[in-house]
């Protein structure tokens, strides 16, 4: 009889999630989940929570395997050398294997007194505290959403049209970066009819922000009772201070099959992973493929096979503007935006589409493990991966 492999997955979210389930295709493997809450979040709602639309939130049990134990804690540190994990609330875990699927919060903005008066989104209590924070603001108040990105607008556009607010947008260089220039036209008009004012260009940047104020690289101060702050990502340290290597963002440093460069039993997936420090784009969509790829290294690896290269393409990315309307942004496969998009309602269907099959191919890998399957690339990350190799060989001038 084969011994059993205990396989535990820091980290509840899409990628960890979904690795979770697909491990349970082997009844001889052990998964353990480890999360800071006893519900799932699925943060591409988050924005709709501070609007009032959606509270954010799925139970586990919807998404879960029925085999998968969830442990609610936090860990606080990976022993890789003793394949344990320790727990914030006292006691460790042990392991055969770990997949490392943190995932992403608040960036901790740099700009002064942002940290101090500004209010992230990027988190479940987060935007828990934006939403009661603007429960307790006038109306008529003036808000801030800082960055341009796809959450920034998509917090803008909720707060205008859900809660009628006079909302500025600055974006700190171009409005959504990744949309064609023609998609962009749109997002602009769609914004201007919800009342958005947006500020583009690189004097849009926040300089600092005050209680009631945001300052502007061009020196005006705008009147700001609430501040929200949407521009960029950062993720937990938690593989840093574990003395594991990580890319300049504290993403876990793994080869291309998502194994660890450090230690053949840790692999990683989702927000919090960097393969071959050339890192996918955050998104659910590219997590919930890395969390399953995660998951098919690690059965590979107690099946004794070779673990093989991760491959995905990115189809499209979108954005919400409320809930009426929405762009649809095709993509070629190495991540850039096609001239082709959808718009207005179609946009808005498609969003909305790709947000509820976020979680439903969590639901349907927990019925049938090892069914997900996506859109695979082939071509271009080799010629990205062989170019950082020249990079690396080239002769420093
Ligand atoms: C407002 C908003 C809108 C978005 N819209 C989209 C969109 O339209 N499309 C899209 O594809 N993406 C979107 N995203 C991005 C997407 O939500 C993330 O890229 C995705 O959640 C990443 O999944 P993940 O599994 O890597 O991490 P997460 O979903 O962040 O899950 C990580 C989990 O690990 C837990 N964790 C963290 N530290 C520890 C620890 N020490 N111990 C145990 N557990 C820990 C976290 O609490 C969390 O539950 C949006 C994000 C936001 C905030």
């Amino acid at each position: 009889m084969s011994k059993n492999t205990d396989v535990v997955v820091v980290g509840g979210g899409y990628a960890g999630v979904m690795a979770a389930n697909r491990l349970t295709q082997r009844d001889d493997v052990t998964v353990t989940v480890i999360n800071p809450r006893p519900v799932f979040v699925p943060r591409l709602r988050l924005h709709q929570l501070v609007g009032g639309t959606h509270d954010a939130v799925v139970d586990y049990e919807d998404v879960l395997a029925d085999r998968v134990r969830l442990v609610v804690d936090s860990a606080t540190w990976i022993d890789a050398a003793g394949r344990s994990v320790t727990l914030a609330e006292g006691g460790t875990i042990g392991y055969d294997y770990l997949i490392y699927a943190v995932g992403s919060g608040s960036s901790g903005p740099s700009v002064p007194g942002a940290a101090e008066f500004a209010y992230p989104v990027a988190t479940l209590e987060a935007a828990q505290r934006l939403r009661s924070v603007l429960w307790d603001t006038p109306v008529t108040a003036a808000v801030t959403v800082v960055g341009g990105g796809p959450t920034g607008i998509e917090t803008a556009a909720e707060l205008a049209e859900q809660q009628g607010r006079a909302v500025t947008l600055i974006c700190g260089g171009v409005l959504g970066p990744y949309l064609h220039p023609r998609a962009r036209r749109t997002a602009r008009k769609y914004l201007a009819e919800l009342g958005v004012s947006v500020l583009e260009g690189p004097d849009a940047s926040i300089t600092a922000v005050a209680r009631e104020a945001v300052e502007l690289g061009d020196g005006r101060t705008l009147a700001s009772q609430v501040t929200i702050w949407t521009a960029g990502f950062g993720v937990p340290d938690l593989a840093d201070r574990s003395g594991l290597r990580t890319d300049a963002a504290g993403r876990l440093l793994t080869d291309e099959t998502l194994t660890s460069v450090d230690n053949e039993r840790i692999v990683a997936a989702g927000d919090s992973s960097a393969p071959s420090d050339l890192p996918f784009r955050m998104s659910a969509y590219a997590a919930g493929c890395l969390g399953a790829h995660a998951a098919d290294t690690v059965l590979n690896r107690i099946a004794g096979e070779q673990p093989t290269p991760i491959d995905l393409s990115f189809p499209a990315m979108c954005i919400s503007f409320g809930r009426g309307t929405g762009i649809f942004q095709l993509g070629h496969k190495d991540d850039t935006a096609m001239r082709l998009y959808f718009s207005g309602r179609a946009g808005k269907k498609l969003k909305e589409y790709s947000c509820a099959a976020s979680v439903k191919h969590l639901v349907t890998e927990a019925r049938k493990p090892g069914s997900h399957s996506w859109p695979k690339d082939g071509k271009h990350r080799p010629q990205l991966l062989a170019a950082q190799h020249d990079d690396a060989a080239a002769p420093v001038a």
